[in-house]
């Protein structure tokens, strides 16, 4: 089989682990995962997965280690990421992280390389504050820093843009607050292994994506 390329993209909320994941799965052909979409995909088809998490989402907590864990075993399986795959927004507890090694080593896969994006907390009040995302295809922008073509609509089919509930000034509070406690002990976690670098994440969309490919191929 060819190298693979697992890549997870590490950060706070508003890091932009979205918005680069999203390029680099085009640049690369390979899949973006994001348990964040996932988990809006089940409830804009309003499956029973999608009613258990939702208030839990919408809160700014975590769902469960074993529901996400069984998400991303069952998306890594199908075949458009046998060359590998850009996991966003997972894993984001130890537990997670460990299913993941366990499960590519169980399917034979390459381990994961993870990039952790640097962005201070006032940018990142910021950029979570001016995210608008469409309720429909989950794409994602910003009014002042990726605006879409026309004001207030997404650029890919034409859906009035909304605030996510997550992005809501009391919902973030709490999500850095996870973040802190439950997802910034990953660095630690990847650093033993070797197997993190950091990027800086301020500045123009192109140029981090340019700080990421060039930090993974050096
Ligand atoms: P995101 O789009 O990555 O910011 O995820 C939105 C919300 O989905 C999070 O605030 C969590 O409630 C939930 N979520 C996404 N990924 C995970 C994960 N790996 N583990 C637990 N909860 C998750």
């Amino acid at each position: 089989m060819a190298k693979q390329r697992n890549l997870i993209l590490l950060g706070p909320p508003g890091a932009g682990k979205g918005t680069q994941a999203q390029r680099l799965a085009a640049r690369w052909g390979i899949p973006q995962i994001s348990t964040g979409d996932m988990l809006r995909e089940a409830r804009r088809a309003g499956t029973e997965l999608g009613k258990q998490v939702a208030a839990v989402m919408d809160s700014g907590g975590l769902v469960s280690d074993d529901l996400v864990i069984a998400l991303v075993e069952e998306r890594l399986q199908r075949t458009d990421a046998r060359e590998g795959a850009i996991l966003d927004g997972f894993p984001r507890t130890i537990p997670q992280a460990e299913a993941l090694d366990a499960l590519l080593a169980k399917m034979g896969r390459d381990p994961v390389r993870a990039v952790a994006i640097e962005v201070p907390r006032d940018d990142l009040l910021e950029r979570l504050g001016g995210r608008r995302s469409c309720p429909k295809d989950g794409a994602s922008y910003h009014i002042q820093f990726n605006p879409p073509r026309s004001e207030d609509v997404c650029d890919v089919c034409g859906t009035a843009l909304v605030t996510r509930p997550d992005d809501r000034m009391e919902a973030i509070a709490k999500r850095q607050d996870t973040y802190e406690r439950d997802t910034a002990p990953l660095l630690g976690y990847y650093e033993k292994k070797g197997a993190v670098r950091k990027v800086d994440g301020v500045g123009e969309l192109e140029s981090v994506l340019d700080r990421i490919t060039r930090t993974l191929e050096a």
